[in-house]
């Protein structure tokens, strides 16, 4: 993961660079640092956040027009400040940052010791660098021609910036793996992991392929090519990105105005696909393809983390309505298992950050298999989105909270709709009931208005629980993976215990857990499982353990068995997830403000998971 930023051009490059990396902070916080060129080699570093950085930084001089900076997300060597980004090569000459994993490194390090070469640090970026310093002083070539052969002898993910001491009017950047964007300005050149810390200075960019890497001039010449030598025209494309949309807008932290986002965002992620009057949907992204995706006779969706969650919620629709058998699938075990895939199989890819790299190989493995590959990511552009056949964007805009939340919301709207579609087109759903839910969808908006209106209720019940050791999510049906999330995000960002299951299942296992300070959350918005749930909340209160019920709006059955009731509005069942997560994001949001958690920024974790 990490997240990379580098300019080259007439301004001070250290506050682009201070600004681009708080952007990218969202993608790793281990350490900071930054490398500027200014007749030497200034390198920066310290262990922590960008704004450790600052504070250390504070007072000295951070002259030099091109530099490069870095937010690490430790996978080689625990965060310090000795492996902190920008590492700097044995002679001096060269500094690097790097996104990814070189996987070879250790074998690589023990034959650069042998040759004499010594280590700062305990990261594989180090061992890659010296690998270019060695070949280039060995073959006697130029610094880029030596990324060139060096990368071609590293096995593993990458996305890399190095500068030269002796050479401070260029910048070289490859990928393979990792996301990275160049910025074209006026005279000046940015690179970015996204394209947040590029857009106030230039909407023109380019985004580099795999197995690319470019040689940026101070002149404005820029030139790509592949880590075979071939010489490619550089295909410039205007962001749409707002920079009004990436900044925190009056909210405490980006998470809590992410989840406030949810209702347009489930607006805008409808907008232009369907019509409730008109009785259509059309997801544009796929009309080339549409005939395969329509009379698709298995779909197999493969995501991580909240994703996979959105999946098992699609598995539930798409069964339901279009009634074609899906599989879903971590996609970390997808592409390991000799998984059987072929020409009639439709693979959905799911993630908001559309590079997550255990999704990415999953793809390509079902991609060589001949399968149809349909991506729904949030991030235009992205790897993800590149690499499949056809694709629904979710339009959520820019999320930095790292615990998913408004594009889970979108993910599971275009589920929806793509369910839908896939429902009409093979006849499997009357044109009464495809409307009737298609109207439910448009009021979805302003019922989810309604479940953020539970925000002062969560706030009472949060101040209750929140020393709890552990938390129980228990859901049936469409409301098992909400209750799967539910868990999530408690983990995720306040470190309590939180496990989800299907209510039916507690009695195999988990009941044994239950005594007077547990925690159990039951979602039970959905109405053709409510005497169950109600049998199983009882099951609990027999135990002693503290029942949290979110439950529909008058709800008077549960009300007079649980411990605390957050009622939201109702919807057609088959929506009820949209409106259910609500309480439940809230939840582990006020958990973990008032257990004194970073909730945009929790331990361990990075947003975008581009390393396996
Ligand atoms: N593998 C490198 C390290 O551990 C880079 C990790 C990252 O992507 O931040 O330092």
């Amino acid at each position: 993961m990490c997240g990379i930023v580098a300019y080259i051009g007439p301004k001070n490059a250290y506050p682009i660079l201070i600004k681009g990396l708080k952007r990218l902070e969202y993608r790793g916080y281990d350490s900071a640092g930054v490398a500027l060129l200014n007749g030497s080699l200034q390198i920066l570093k310290k262990e922590g956040k960008v704004s450790d950085l600052e504070n250390f930084v504070a007072g000295k001089s951070t002259e030099g027009t091109v530099g490069i900076g870095h937010t690490r997300w430790a996978t080689h060597g625990e965060p310090c400040d000795r492996n902190a980004h920008p590492h700097l090569s044995n002679s001096g000459n060269l500094a690097i940052i790097h996104n990814g994993i070189i996987e070879n490194y250790a074998a690589l390090k023990t034959e650069l010791e042998l040759r004499g070469y010594t280590f700062e640090s305990d990261t594989d970026t180090e061992v890659l660098l010296n690998l270019i310093e060695d070949i280039q002083k060995e073959e006697k070539i130029s610094t880029e021609e030596a990324v060139r052969v060096a990368l071609n002898e590293v096995v593993g993910a990458y996305a890399i910036v190095v500068i030269e001491k002796s050479k401070p009017d260029t910048l070289i950047a490859a990928r393979k793996g990792s996301p990275l964007v160049i910025g074209i300005g006026k005279g000046e050149f940015f690179v970015a992991s996204d394209a947040s810390p590029i857009i106030e200075y230039t909407k023109n960019v380019v985004y580099l392929n795999d197995e690319e890497f470019v040689v940026l001039h101070r002149d404005g010449n820029i030139e790509i090519k592949t880590l075979g030598n071939i010489q490619k025209t550089p295909y410039i494309q205007k962001l749409e990105m707002d920079l009004e949309k990436i900044e925190k807008g009056g909210y405490d932290y980006f998470m809590l105005k992410e989840i406030y986002e949810q209702p347009q965002v489930i607006r805008d992620c409808m907008r232009g696909r369907m019509n409730a009057e008109k009785g259509w949907i059309k997801l544009g992204g796929i009309s080339e393809f549409a005939n395969r995706i329509n009379n698709a006779k298995r779909i197999i969706i493969t995501a991580c983390g909240t994703s996979w969650h959105s999946g098992l919620i699609a598995e539930y629709l798409i069964e339901e309505l279009a009634r074609i058998p899906v599989e879903v699938e971590y996609a970390s075990e997808f592409r390991y298992r000799n998984p059987i895939v072929n020409e009639k199989d439709v693979v959905i890819a799911i993630s908001q950050s559309g590079e997550t790299a255990d999704t990415l190989s999953a793809i390509q493995i079902a991609k060589d298999r001949q399968a149809l590959i349909y991506g729904i990511c949030n991030v235009i552009g992205s790897s993800i989105a590149r690499a499949s056949h056809a694709g629904s964007y979710t339009h959520a805009g820019p999320e930095i909270g790292v615990a998913s939340t408004k594009a889970f919301s979108a993910q599971v709207t275009i589920l929806t709709l793509l369910a839908l579609q896939l429902a009409q087109s093979n006849g499997s759903i009357s044109q009464s009931r495809l409307r009737q839910i298609l109207y439910e969808l448009e009021a979805i908006p302003s019922k989810v208005e309604g479940a953020l209106k539970t925000n002062d209720k969560i706030v009472e019940i949060a101040k209750k629980y929140k020393d709890a050791k552990n938390f129980l999510y228990l859901g049936r049906g469409l409301n098992f993976p909400v209750a799967l999330e539910g868990a999530l995000k408690l983990k995720e960002i306040s470190y309590i215990h939180a496990e989800g299951y299907p209510a039916a299942e507690m009695k195999h296992g988990p009941i044994a857990l239950i005594d007077e300070n547990m925690p159990v959350v039951f979602i039970a918005t959905n109405q053709s499982a409510h005497e169950k749930i109600v049998s199983n909340i009882q099951e609990v209160k027999a135990r002693k353990g503290k029942v949290i019920a979110i439950v529909l709006e008058g709800d008077t059955v549960i009300r007079g068995l649980a411990d605390e009731v957050i009622e939201v509005p109702e919807t057609d069942e088959l929506l009820s997830p949209l409106v259910s997560i609500v309480p439940l994001q809230l939840l582990s949001y006020h958990i973990a403000l008032m257990r004194g958690c970073n909730v945009d920024q929790p331990r361990n974790l990075a947003k975008s998971v581009t390393v396996e």
